[in-house]
């Protein structure tokens, strides 16, 4: 019999543009038992994103509606569009033996923790505000209106980082995604998530 231990959630937090999407690709091809949460928002797809891929796109009464139905484990209102997470998504991946990955903002990682969901919190942050602003402005996806929007809520994003377990700087995406890499091994040898270590050692 192995050792067997309870899975992960990883969460990462970061603010619009911080390089999430790009760790998390590269982490998911990196970890085979990892799978990411796909997000429902209310806002327009940008540039290629496909919907179910990138996030389920509904309308805002879809949206309400599963609010009323308890269907999400954690909503917010980010930049003027609703965004949320599937309770029942994420439950059935972890059961299934998988570590599930989401990228969420700080109000959304702050009513996960709150409900009690054991998570592991990472806060990714890019090295200053200005390469921020460079980096949305290289997106080139957004309005400039848009830019300043999301910039002005990373302001208030991070005076929130010490509410959370970890802090990663994205200086450059590899550092970045050994940096997560590291933690999610890390995490994974908590003693407190091995189950009957003494009776699989043992040999019952
Ligand atoms: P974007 O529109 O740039 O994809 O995401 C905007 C912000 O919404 C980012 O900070 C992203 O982490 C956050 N976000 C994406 N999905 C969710 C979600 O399911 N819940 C919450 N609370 N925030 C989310």
């Amino acid at each position: 019999m192995h050792h067997k231990r309870s899975n992960i959630l990883v969460v990462l937090i970061a603010p619009s543009g911080g390089g999430k999407t790009t760790i998390i690709r590269r982490l998911l091809t990196l970890k085979p038992n990892l799978e990411y949460s796909v997000s429902f928002t209310t806002r327009q797809p940008r540039g290629a994103e496909q919907n179910k891929v990138d996030y389920h796109f509904i309308t805002e009464a879809e949206f309400r509606q599963k609010i009323a139905d308890d269907d999400f484990i954690e909503h917010a209102l980010v930049h003027n569009h609703f965004y949320g997470t599937s309770k029942k998504y994420i439950q059935e991946r972890l059961d299934d033996g998988k570590d599930v990955i989401m990228d969420i903002d700080v109000q959304g990682a702050k009513q996960l923790l709150v409900s009690g969901f054991p998570a592991v919190t990472i806060f990714i942050l890019p090295p200053t505000l200005n390469e921020l602003g460079q980096r949305l402005q290289n997106r080139k996806t957004d309005t400039e209106e848009v830019i300043n929007l999301r910039l002005r809520n990373a302001r208030e994003e991070i005076k929130k980082i010490k509410e959370f377990d970890y802090l990663v700087i994205n200086d450059t995406v590899d550092q970045a995604v050994e940096a997560v890499g590291n933690i999610m091994d890390s995490e994974r040898n908590r003693v407190d998530r091995y189950r009957n270590t003494d009776v699989i050692f043992f040999g019952g």
